[in-house]
């Protein structure tokens, strides 16, 4: 597999051509954002840590007959995937209130949700990724009503496979963002899912394990990824 040329760079990752029309190659980097990129910091080692945890929750996923666009871990940073057509929306879960939810409904920080909530967000920094719904999404032709069908159908299949993947593990799934693309005329989960993406908390203490320790500035950020990686049995080395 030969890589090509750079065909794009997000905040974290860098998505690279390669000699197969339909197969990239993500590059997970070391570069940490929050707030729609206002804050940047480079963490060593983060870029090898979510790409074997990536790769290891795509693996578990698709065993438990989820698509995914992950076909090998190529190096530490770098996985090779299937190239799919990519719908600007973001599917967010939430099995825990925090967050923006919080912000915006004023409801209790760590309340328990039951069922868990659905939202769609609109992929786009410069308005701050707003949220849309299903109506949105078809009316401005982000995606077709099977496919917004499909998206959620998915994501809640990840919330049971993941939530018990991860409270076997000691950890609560507070909530999660997945993204999806097209290929072969199917809807194929894409982006990634790490500790960048998702709120994990200690099932005990309730001690943040993901990004959020980025975002608040609690130090220890790639440290508790490593330990969310060691708990699920992750390899790292
Ligand atoms: P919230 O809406 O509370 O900010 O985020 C809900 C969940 O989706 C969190 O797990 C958060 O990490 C994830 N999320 C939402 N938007 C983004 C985004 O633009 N980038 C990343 N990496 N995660 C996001």
């Amino acid at each position: 597999m030969e890589k090509k040329a750079e065909l794009y760079a997000g905040k974290a990752k860098s998505v690279y051509a390669t000699d197969e029309d339909d197969k990239l190659i993500l590059r997970f980097r070391n570069d940490t954002s929050a707030f729609d990129g206002e804050k940047m910091e480079q963490l060593e080692r983060k870029g090898m840590v979510n790409n074997k945890f990536n790769a290891f929750i795509m693996r578990k996923l698709e065993e438990a007959g989820v698509e995914t666009h992950q076909i090998e871990l190529l190096s530490d940073e770098e996985s090779l995937v299937k190239k799919l057509d990519m719908i600007p929306i973001e599917c967010v879960v939430r099995n825990i209130a925090t967050g923006s939810i919080v912000r915006r409904l004023g409801v209790e920080d760590g309340m328990d949700l039951d069922p868990p909530t659905f939202e769609f967000f609109l992929k786009n920094d410069e308005l701050h990724d707003p949220m849309v719904n299903d109506y949105h999404i078809r009316t401005f032709g982000w995606a077709s009503e099977e496919e917004v069908a499909a998206m959620k159908e998915l994501t809640f299949k990840v919330n049971g496979i993941l939530k018990q993947l991860f409270l076997d593990a000691g950890m609560l799934l507070v909530d999660y963002k997945l993204e999806f693309g097209r290929y072969q005329g199917r809807i194929v989960l894409g982006d990634e899912f790490t500790p960048d993406g998702c709120r994990l908390w200690d099932k005990d203490t309730r001690n943040k394990l993901d990004k959020d320790r980025f975002r608040q500035g609690l130090g220890g950020v790639v440290e508790a990824y490593e330990e969310v990686a060691h708990r699920l049995g992750v390899p790292l080395e």
